[in-house]
């Protein structure tokens, strides 16, 4: 648990995901405290919030008055649903992110399923396409149980610490309804997974989400580039203060990525699966891994051909793309 500037306190939560640990934080207002982003629900990240608010001295039931989610992602909202029984407190998140928590987290899992058939499609394996549709449905285990969601208005302002209104800032690319909330006069930032300081956050095509995700990330990266961040509470990692660079350095890597996939294409026709294997030849995925490296690979992709720089030919069981 760090306390930075005066009303945020971090509590790296543990994950059992490779990411190893999720940033939340509990912001201090006068009328209660705020929690921002929960963790998965596991012994551990319950173990960890009640730790929290017996050091800070919060009574759960009492002091707790809204709980706020940057996105839908299963670390950032899977004990949303527990500290929302804990605490009688309201579970808020942008329009197009509680949409999409409500059909990527339906307990029915249809994205598990839809996401197999559109990697069969793209090239992979059938083992592998069948180990990751049971592997994101027995996720679902830390995923519950699934709390009411009310909305947070793009553009409605938020006071989430003493003295300080908050504006909610739409920053998709990462996922569908990315929030991110900055301070008005301190400019102190809540980035949720859009701005991390060593990760490259995952920027990934899935079926019915985002046609175009790096296409948003980067306009979003550029748009938070004109704002006066002055320091990042990012969802995983440090806090740190170079934003600007930190913007930089994303878009560079990005541009280098697509550089890459052209690069591979140059060789012959392809299927996403084979430029994923390729981009990542230098490590070993393990299936959660695998899943975000093919829809990684896709988001490349298709962010290229929407900029006329490949093609696709489609036979109607397999997508390949061609220069
Ligand atoms: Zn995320
Ligand atoms: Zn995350």
């Amino acid at each position: 648990m760090t306390k930075d500037e005066q009303y945020y306190v971090q509590i790296p939560v543990p994950v059992p995901i490779p990411l190893k640990f999720v940033n939340v934080y509990l912001l201090k207002a006068e009328d209660g405290w705020r929690i921002i982003d929960t963790g998965l629900n596991t012994r551990e990240g319950k173990e960890t919030w009640n730790r929290a608010f017996s050091e800070l001295g919060i009574q759960p039931e009492k002091d707790i008055v809204e709980i706020i989610l940057t996105h839908y992602h299963p670390d950032h909202l899977g004990l949303a649903g527990w500290l929302h029984e804990l605490t009688g407190a309201p579970v808020r998140m942008s329009e197009p992110g509680k949409k999409a928590a409500l059909y990527i987290w339906d307990p029915a899992q249809p994205q598990a399923k839809e996401t197999a058939e559109f990697f069969t499609r793209h090239g992979m394996p059938e083992h592998e396409t069948r180990d990751i549709e049971q592997h994101m449905i027995d996720f679902m285990r830390f995923m519950t149980p699934l709390p009411p969601i009310k909305e947070i208005r793009n553009g409605e302002k938020l006071t989430l610490t003493v003295g300080e209104e908050h504006l909610p800032i739409l920053t998709p690319g990462h996922c569908d309804g990315h929030f991110a909330f900055l301070g008005e006069k301190s400019g102190l930032f809540i980035g949720g997974d859009q701005l991390l300081q060593k990760i490259s956050p995952n920027v990934s095509l899935w079926p019915n989400m985002d046609p175009n995700p790096l296409q948003s990330y980067i306009t979003s990266l550029k748009e938070l580039k004109e704002l006066p961040i002055r320091k990042v509470f990012p969802g995983h990692g440090r806090i740190f203060t170079e934003a600007k660079e930190r913007i930089d350095e994303l878009l560079h890597h990005h541009d280098e990525r697509l550089e890459e996939v052209l690069g591979y294409l140059k060789e012959g026709e392809q299927t996403a699966y084979e430029i994923c294997r390729k981009l990542f030849s230098h490590r070993e995925l393990d299936l959660h891994q695998l899943r975000f490296a093919m829809s990684e690979a896709l988001a490349h992709l298709v962010y290229l051909e929407k900029e006329n720089q490949i093609r696709r030919e489609d036979d109607g069981t397999l997508v390949k793309f061609f220069i």
